[in-house]
């Protein structure tokens, strides 16, 4: 909408007809007073304005549009008289647009506003640009600033000024009047910068400001030296940003890259960084350091038995006694080192300590009776009250190692012989360790031919009735002969073919071959008892358990009744919801499934409830100082009495007096295996004994 202006009225009405036939829309108006209120009433794109005119005249009209908000980018056209330029001038000066003179040449005031409209939506949309700059500026924390060199002045936008804390634009325009706030670290840098600045080097650099009121904030500021013509530098032009969140977000993943999120304490990249330097250190002034490697005992099992919140808990928990232990030794409170520095966590329920300056191995001692002590205070976590105890290995340099590949591994090594002596102690490392190590390395090796080799066998133990002392069932207990160490313990074995995973292909053989016996019995047309066969943890992970299971018993054809799988606590409490699912197929496929090792878990018995268990096997070590041993007594008759009420039957493990019997048969245990009925047999005699009792 097009607003005319003019007291003519053939004016008006010859030049609306002209506008209105190009396409524009016009609403007109005779003088100053009536245009000025339609100006405030509607909203136009364009005024038209007659310079002379009675009343309030055309330059009034024009100041008071341009003095209105809304009328300052309205483009204002003035009709004039033929070089009437004091007018023109007049015009322009007020804030007139453009101006065409009179009599007015209608082709020509067609294109003139036309032009004029165009002009000004370039110009608005600059301006909408030019706000978004801005606004992308402030969001960014992003402010420009000129330094004009001849009058040593500072000129800042108000963003800069913001980002610095002034409120006064005044404030600090002395280029280098504002370095006092610079932190005194950076200072210096930023001096050498702006020097270098002024005779003609850019620079970017970061720095550390004290806010007015403050705070302090990180800024980052590009400047570049502008020139004049004789290669002078007239002044400097430079953009500063606010990238504190930046540097926080940076120190943040720094912070994640070298530390645990779990505890806060050194990652294990941390640690191997901070060892390599405090070792060629060390070498260099020719100081003493230990390594302590620590592992939690038993760790494992309270996660299975009571989640992982809990385990997550109790870890933090032991980071910060670590800390608190290391601390309180007295030498390693000297000045420089950080507590918080020396103790990692290497991952799972692994950390290190390292000691550095040690004046005796003794000290090391010291610290690791130390961190035991604390470690052992029972431990509040979420209701349940918990003493989680670890075992230590020391290394120390330069004696057991001098890299640190080498402390590392023989710290691990002295760690695991603090865990064989019965946990919740230390150990050095010793050459004999390191004999060890080599041996478990050569039993490895040895083990991963025994299979090919048919070093294996199975020997099967009887599982009597308890009233009638028949055997009802039998344990399968696997055996390896080695050709020159003899017979090798699955005590000893089976945690190596575990670990290595060796424990797969093993298991299988162990299936195949139990269910071969049993259909070779039963072809014999002998006696035939269930035997139950011994599943490790990694098996009840593993996906080829349950496929290894129905081709053992298709290939062999004997029922699955008369096949029975004995699994720990934990291989159960392990991610019970795997656990409940695999437990499931196994029952459905017919098997019988007993929980192994019985009380020596955590396992509770609500959560035992859910699994589709059969039996419970009363744990050896409950049964060995039966029945002088009142505590033991007493777990029995509970086992017994709760197996009794969830309709699970009971077999106790390692019977092997006729006092122990004579316990267990009073209180209604219904099965027992030991050695007062059979130690476990070859295939043969087994079979002669079962004849025998038949
Ligand atoms: P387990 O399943 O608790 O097996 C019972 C262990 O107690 C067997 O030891 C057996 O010989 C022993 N034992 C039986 N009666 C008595 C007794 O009256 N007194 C004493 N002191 N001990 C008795 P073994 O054969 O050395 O096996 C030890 C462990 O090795 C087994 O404990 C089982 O956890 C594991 N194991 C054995 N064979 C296999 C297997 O084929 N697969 C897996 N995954 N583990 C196996
Ligand atoms: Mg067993
Ligand atoms: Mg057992």
């Amino acid at each position: 909408m097009i607003l005319l202006v003019d007291d003519d009225a053939m004016v008006r009405l010859l030049a609306t007809e002209v506008l209105i036939s190009s396409g524009f829309e016009v609403m007109e108006c005779p003088d100053g007073e009536h245009a000025l209120e339609m100006f405030d009433q509607h909203e136009f794109s364009l005024v038209l304005l007659d310079v002379n005119m009675t009343g309030i005249d055309g330059f009034e009209v024009c100041r008071a549009i341009r003095g209105r908000p809304h009328g300052r980018r309205v483009p204002i056209i003035m009709l004039t008289g033929m070089d009437d330029t004091v007018s023109i001038d007049r015009a322009y000066s007020l804030g007139a647009t453009d101006f065409v003179t009179k009599p007015l040449n209608w082709t020509l005031l067609v294109y003139r506003v036309r032009y004029a409209l165009r002009a000004a939506a370039t110009v608005a949309d600059l301006e909408v640009s030019e706000r978004r700059l801005a606004v992308a500026q402030r969001v960014a924390r992003l402010g420009g600033w000129v330094w004009h060199i001849d009058e040593d002045r500072c000129e800042r936008s108000e963003i800069c000024l913001d980002l610095w804390g002034d409120t006064q634009p005044a404030a600090q325009a002395v280029p280098f009047g504002f370095l006092s706030r610079v932190l005194s670290p950076d200072r210096p840098h930023l001096r050498e910068a702006m020097e270098r600045a002024r005779s003609g080097d850019a620079y970017q650099m970061s720095f550390r400001v004290q806010r007015g009121d403050g705070s302090v904030v990180t800024l980052y500021e590009q400047a570049l030296p502008v020139r004049d013509e004789f290669g002078r530098v007239v002044r400097i032009e430079g953009v500063t940003q606010d990238v504190t969140e930046r540097e926080l977000a940076a120190e943040r993943i720094r912070f994640l890259a070298y530390h645990d999120s779990l505890t806060g304490l050194a990652n294990r990249q941390m640690f191997r960084e901070m060892l390599d330097h405090a070792l060629a250190r060390s070498g260099r002034i020719g100081a003493r350091c230990a390594l302590l490697y620590l592992d939690l005992d038993r760790l494992k099992r309270i996660n299975d038995s009571f989640g992982h919140t809990l385990g997550d808990q109790i870890l933090r928990e032991v980071a910060s006694r670590l800390i608190g232990s290391v601390r309180s030794a007295d030498f390693v409170g000297r000045e420089g080192v950080d507590p918080d520095e020396v103790v990692a966590r290497l991952g799972g329920d692994e950390f290190t300590v390292l000691l550095t300056d040690l004046a005796r191995p003794e000290d090391a001692a010291r610290v690791a009776t130390r961190i035991c002590e604390e470690l052992c205070r029972p431990l509040q976590v979420a209701h349940v009250e918990l003493v989680v105890t670890a075992s230590l290995g020391i290394a120390l340099y330069p004696e057991n190692g001098t890299d640190a590949e080498a402390l590392l591994r023989h710290a691990d090594m002295a760690m695991y012989a603090a865990k064989q002596r019965g946990r919740n102690t230390f150990e050095f490392f010793t050459e004999a360790m390191q004999q060890q190590a080599l041996e478990r390395l050569s039993l490895e090796q040895d083990l991963a031919h025994a299979l090919d080799a048919g070093e294996f066998s199975l020997h099967y133990q009887p599982q009597v009735d308890a009233a009638s002392s028949r055997i009802v069932s039998a344990e399968a207990l696997l055996r390896w002969t080695h050709p020159e160490r003899g017979n090798v313990s699955p005590v000893q074995f089976i945690p190596v073919a575990e670990e290595t995973g060796f424990i797969v292909p093993l298991s299988e053989w162990v299936v195949l071959t139990a269910c071969r016996q049993i259909a070779q019995w039963r072809e014999s047309g002998g006696p035939v008892v269930p035997v139950a066969i011994n599943l490790s943890a990694i098996n009840f992970r593993s996906d080829s358990l349950l496929p290894v299971i129905v081709h053992a018993l298709e290939s062999t054809g004997i029922p699955p009744e008369l096949l029975h799988v004995e699994l720990t606590e934990s291989a159960v409490m392990h991610e019970p919801e795997n656990a409940l699912e695999k437990l499931k197929a196994l029952k459905a496929l017919g098997l019988k499934l007993s929980i192994d090792d019985f009380g020596t878990g955590y396992s509770s018995l609500s959560t035992l409830k859910q699994f589709p268990i059969d039996l419970l096997k009363i744990d050896r070590s409950f049964v060995r100082d039966l029945p002088d041993d009142a505590s033991d007594g007493s777990i029995v008759e509970a086992i017994l009495a709760m197996a009794q009420a969830l309709g699970l039957g009971v077999v106790a493990e390692g019977v092997e007096t006729e006092a122990q019997r004579e316990f267990l048969a009073q209180r209604r245990c219904g099965l027992m295996q030991g050695y007062l009925f059979a130690r476990p047999l070859p295939a043969d005699q087994f079979l002669q004994r079962l004849e025998a009792d038949g």
